[in-house]
């Protein structure tokens, strides 16, 4: 697999200028994979010059002439889905079939915002005044500055970039240092595929001096993030002072229910296919299991020996299900979550052995199974971004809204059950910005993606997703 040593700016791939450099390193064993230029704030604003400069033709071609490149895209990301994936596998670490899912889902979205591309309509409204016509247009927002995380390097991006290209927007991506790769290697699909210079540009390097120069240049007028909801909060107060619009796509701490009258070996498939997907690393993976008092024993022993079978090692072997989490850093925050939660009298009833895993990387965690006792605990109101199942018992629908809700979050969320009058009950009273009843398969191009409360602002994918990079211009015409 070659990886490329440049970043691309302005339709042409760029060495260090100061001969400063970052290394990448697999997860799965801690061998450095590649070095790669640290873009400066000059040369950040000189790629945001060059989206600004490549504006005026992207925006003003036709529809279709935008939707034929995007299209273009998607097959070649087709074309490229092995490589592309192992790619993925040694900068995130994540299983290889988990990589091939993420591309897969990738190129849907750029399949229909290719689509998309063709179908931007204006209004024409109803005028209160003779001899007045009154319309709306949708215009893009401009150059878009794109701030992405490292869980999936492809898929993060692609939301956002396959529905600006096909308003019309150009745009700067700064993927994550820890998987720069992706971001680097869908510049060279959208280079081959036929995207005019300065339309794309990818950074990287430092995220602060980067993120300074994005968010205080007047240039840039729409900055899109994925991340933290603390520095997606950092950036949202970057933007004030030049009235940037904003999208965010930040943390969440999803609740995943289980009524009595669930169907529980549908419930247990659920809750490992989020807890397997990308080794709980999502934003949208079941975080807080509540399940009814008298079922907790059966649901128990079945999960346990399901969560038995998982494979846990190097993504790129196939028999693995759960590769390494992205960082030491990150697989020692979630040890010092379940050691609060066990001083917090929670009972482990299942860890997995991956002492062998271990000598090959720190970043390897062992799955495993919680039942806690208390509320309000550490582990309960925090995100735990990897495969520990960590259980609540409840005892009536009132209360268990309540604690499913008592959150600052408010992103994905998921209960079973199978009792229709519940289903809505349910899910209308459920604070988040999606509900998934008897399922996990939340996310997909067709249904707009997104959080309420500190999860986020906007919504990716769907009918509404492209509707983020454009702004509606009202004209009179008497
Ligand atoms: P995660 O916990 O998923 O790594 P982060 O919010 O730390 O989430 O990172 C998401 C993205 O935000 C990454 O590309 C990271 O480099 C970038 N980032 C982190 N801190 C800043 C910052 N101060 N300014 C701009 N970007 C940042």
């Amino acid at each position: 697999m070659k990886l490329p040593d440049k970043l691309y700016i302005n339709g042409k791939w760029i060495g260090s200028t100061d001969g400063k450099a970052f290394s990448v390193t697999n997860p799965a064993n801690m061998q450095v994979i590649g070095h790669l230029p640290v873009t400066s704030a000059q040369e950040t604003l000189q790629a945001i010059e060059a989206a600004e400069n490549a504006l005026p033709q992207w925006s003003a071609a036709l529809g279709k002439e935008r939707s034929k490149i995007i299209r273009k895209l998607f097959e070649l990301l087709i074309r490229d889905k092995e490589e592309f994936s192992k790619i993925i596998v040694a900068e995130n670490g994540k299983a290889l079939s988990e990589a091939r899912n993420e591309v897969e889902y990738s190129s849907l979205f750029i399949e229909w915002f290719a689509e998309e591309a063709k179908r931007i309509y204006g209004d024409l409204v109803p005028s209160i005044k003779k001899g007045q016509r009154l319309f709306t247009i949708k215009q893009p927002v401009g150059v878009v500055a794109a701030i992405t995380p490292w869980n999936f390097p492809l898929a993060m991006i692609v939301r956002k970039l396959a529905p600006a290209l096909a308003a019309g927007c150009t745009m700067v991506i700064k993927p994550s240092e820890e998987t720069p790769y992706s971001a680097l290697k869908l510049a060279a699909l959208c280079e081959e595929a036929g995207v005019p210079s300065g339309v794309v540009n990818v950074v990287c390097g430092d995220a602060r001096i980067i993120g300074e120069a994005m968010t205080s240049s007047p240039k840039v007028r729409m900055l899109t993030f994925t991340g933290s909801t603390r520095v997606g909060k950092t950036l949202m107060a970057q933007c004030a002072g030049t009235v940037k619009k904003v999208t965010m796509e930040l943390g969440g701490n999803a609740p995943f229910i289980v009524f009595d009258d669930a169907n529980l070996q549908k419930a247990i498939d659920g809750l490992i296919a989020s807890k397997v997907r990308n080794g709980g690393q999502s934003c949208i993976c079941a975080n807080r299991i509540f399940v009814h008092s008298k079922i907790i024993g059966a649901f128990s022993k079945e999960l346990i020996s399901a969560y038995k079978k998982l494979k846990i090692g190097d993504g790129l072997n196939e028999n693995n299900n759960i590769g390494p989490m992205i960082n030491p850093a990150s697989a020692r925050k979630i040890y010092d979550l379940i050691e609060d939660a066990k001083a917090n009298k929670a009972e482990i009833l299942y860890s997995a052995d991956v002492t062998e895993q271990k000598k090959l990387s720190e970043c390897y965690v062992a799955p495993a199974i919680l039942l806690n006792h208390k509320v309000n605990s550490k582990i309960e109101q925090t995100e735990i971004f990897g495969p520990i199942i960590s259980m609540f018992t409840f005892d009536t629908e009132e209360e268990v809204i309540a604690r499913a809700n008592a959150s600052n979050y408010g992103l994905a969320s998921y209960f079973y059950t199978q009792d229709k009058d519940r289903i809505w009950r349910v899910s209308e009273a459920l604070e988040y910005g999606m509900v998934a009843t008897n399922d996990v398969a939340i996310s997909s191009e067709v249904a707009c993606f997104g959080g309420v409360k500190e999860s986020g602002l906007g919504r990716e994918g769907g009918k509404t997703g492209i509707l983020e990079y454009l702004e509606d211009k009202y004209i009179v015409m008497s």
